[in-house]
């Protein structure tokens, strides 16, 4: 076997115990057949933040030596098998362990299997992930994407489901029998092994060849080398009262009317943490009831919002972390809506789309709308524990033949 390494991507805190629970199974299992392994996060992800991509790793061997040899490394390179429990994680993922946007398939040996939760299809899922010159399975866990919100876990079999799907996508790693007595031996429930097994028998890969996926570079950044550091500590400011409308400056900005003499406002922003990647919804705004409150403007953790030159608010998708905070604070209904961020292909801004083709624009946004009401899509920004209206589609996992 040499050494089989797993990698599980999945959201900052919210999924961390999901995440959890997966590798310490890994390892769990392994041992049932005489190997050795271990589970441990990425220290650069530590502390976590809400929805930022990390990761977590399973490690397994057959002998303590082989895997003390693996483990000299600070994280595995390549590995065997990546798990992504958030599908939006297949656009990339921009974590605080190193800058730009990566590949979700970037540490997936040739060869290799990415297993991804979600209820789209592996073509759909196709188009978000960077075509790369090495072939790669490709798998689906199918369900609805797993999110708890802090300190509470969302326990919707995800996780067994995933490690019956693991089983089947590696069986080097160990055999399905193994993974479910581990499974018993920690949870000792019969319906976590029949969501287990399903998952292991529905689970089916496809070949993705290479240059299939989707195109784009991913955006990277330069940094400067040590020697290349200004001496001391330089907290570097932003200049106060310039406007931009693209990379133009505009004039002095009025705060008292959130407008730069009608030509409109966009602040400043961190060009080397777009932070885009952290998000798994994204808000839609309903530029025609806007009433120009203010208020997302001035709740928006990270100050998304550019005025408008007409002073109407448009989020910037490049920079909107998808926290939801927009949607809870605008007082007219349904004029901010979260939206499920996988419908999209890049971050465009809305308000320039409603201006072009304002029946268009309304046309494509109920849509949305309408389609994020009725799935259950959601992310962990709004979940406050409480799941009860989950259960049954849970036993459905495990008991529907
Ligand atoms: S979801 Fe809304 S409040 Fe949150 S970061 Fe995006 S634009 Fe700002
Ligand atoms: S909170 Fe709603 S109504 Fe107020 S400015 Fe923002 S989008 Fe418009």
């Amino acid at each position: 076997m040499a050494r089989v390494a797993v990698e599980v991507v999945y959201r900052g805190i919210f999924q961390k115990n999901l995440a959890q629970r997966i590798t310490r199974t890994i390892v769990f299992a392994a041992k049932k057949e005489g190997k050795v392994g271990t589970a441990f996060g990425r220290y650069g992800d530590s502390p976590e933040r809400n929805g930022i991509p990390a990761k977590q790793f399973a490690v397994v061997a057959d002998d303590e030596l082989e895997l003390e040899e693996h483990l000299a490394q600070y994280e595995p390179k390549d590995v065997d098998v990546t798990i992504a429990v958030d599908d939006t994680l297949c656009k990339g993922v921009e974590s605080w362990a190193w800058y730009g946007l990566q590949p979700i398939n970037k540490p997936t040996k040739a060869g290799g299997t990415l297993l991804v939760t979600s209820q789209q299809g592996r073509t759909d899922l196709i188009q978000d992930i960077h075509a790369r010159s090495e072939p790669y399975s490709l798998g689906v866990v199918r369900g609805s994407v797993s999110f708890s919100g802090l300190w509470v876990y969302k326990e919707d079999h995800t996780d067994v489901r995933v490690l019956g799907a693991l089983a089947k996508v590696c069986p080097e790693l160990v055999s399905i029998e193994s993974m479910e007595a581990a499974i018993r031996d920690q949870w000792d429930d019969n319906l976590k092994i029949a969501s287990t097994r399903k998952s292991y028998e529905r689970t089916e890969t496809r070949v993705v060849e290479p240059g299939q996926g989707n195109p784009e570079t991913p955006y990277s950044f330069v940094l400067p080398g040590w020697t290349e550091m200004e001496e001391a500590l330089v907290v570097q400011g932003h200049g106060q009262g310039t406007g931009f409308r693209g990379a133009e400056p505009v004039g002095e900005f009025d705060p008292h009317h959130n407008q730069l003499g009608g030509a409109g406002y966009e602040p400043d922003r961190n060009q080397l943490f777009k932070k885009f990647s952290t998000r798994s919804m994204r808000p839609m705004v309903n530029f025609d009831t806007c009433i120009k409150c203010t208020l997302c403007w001035l709740h928006c953790p990270d100050s998304c919002f550019d005025v408008t030159p007409d002073g109407l608010y448009d989020a910037n998708l490049e920079a909107c972390c998808g926290c939801g905070v927009c949607d809870d604070v605008c007082p007219v209904p349904d004029c901010v809506v979260m939206v499920n961020e996988a419908e999209f292909n890049d971050n465009a801004g809305q308000w320039e789309f409603w201006q072009r083709d304002k029946e268009g624009y309304n046309q494509w946004m109920t849509g949305l709308v309408d389609q994020a009401k009725a799935e259950k899509r959601s992310h962990g920004f709004h979940h406050v524990g409480g799941y009860a209206e989950d259960i049954a589609e849970m036993e459905e996992v495990a008991s529907d033949d």
